[in-house]
């Protein structure tokens, strides 16, 4: 949608005056009201269809994706079972086929608290089906109190285990 608005404004310029330079300034506009400069968050964009009161945003994959107050009770959980205070929630995407196409369950993108989680890999009721959310979630955690993104990213932390199995 912003996308297919900002095309019309450049061409919109681009037909009115003629000058490049008022294409060129748009990206620094959109940069200075907050959004990064990365706009389309790797790819995944923004979008959610569903925010928990503690900002958690979730993009459901189809209807049987869990609803945003269970997934946020998972947050929740994995957060008390860490000690840490509860920081303004991640966007968590649920998409099918990330298992097949890149051989992980879920991948995170922590500059931005975005994770993308195979939506064949949640179901909250079964045994294990919260471990990939789990896990990411303790990724997210942990950089949100500041750990080492390095030693983050090695899971070289004991929440890893300790907080991934409810
Ligand atoms: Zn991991």
């Amino acid at each position: 949608m912003l996308r297919r608005a900002l095309a019309a404004l450049a061409r919109f310029l681009h037909t009115f005056s003629g000058m490049r330079r008022g294409i060129l300034a748009l990206p620094l506009l959109l940069a200075a009201c907050g959004q990064p400069v990365d706009g389309d968050n790797h790819g995944w964009g923004w979008q959610h269809d569903a925010q928990a009161a503690d900002g958690l945003r979730v993009r459901y994959a189809d209807d049987s994706t869990p609803r945003v107050d269970d997934i946020d009770a998972v947050y929740q959980a994995v957060a008390a079972c860490m000690s840490v205070p509860l920081p303004h929630g991640p966007l968590l995407i649920f998409a099918p086929g990330i298992l097949a196409t890149t051989d992980v369950a879920g991948i995170g993108f922590l500059d931005t608290g975005t994770f993308v989680i195979d939506s064949s890999c949640i179901d909250l009721a079964a045994p294990g089906g919260q471990f990939t959310l789990r896990h990411e979630l303790v990724h997210y955690l942990l950089d949100q109190i500041g750990f080492p993104r390095d030693r983050n990213q090695a899971h070289d932390s004991p929440y890893f285990s300790a907080c991934v199995v409810p």
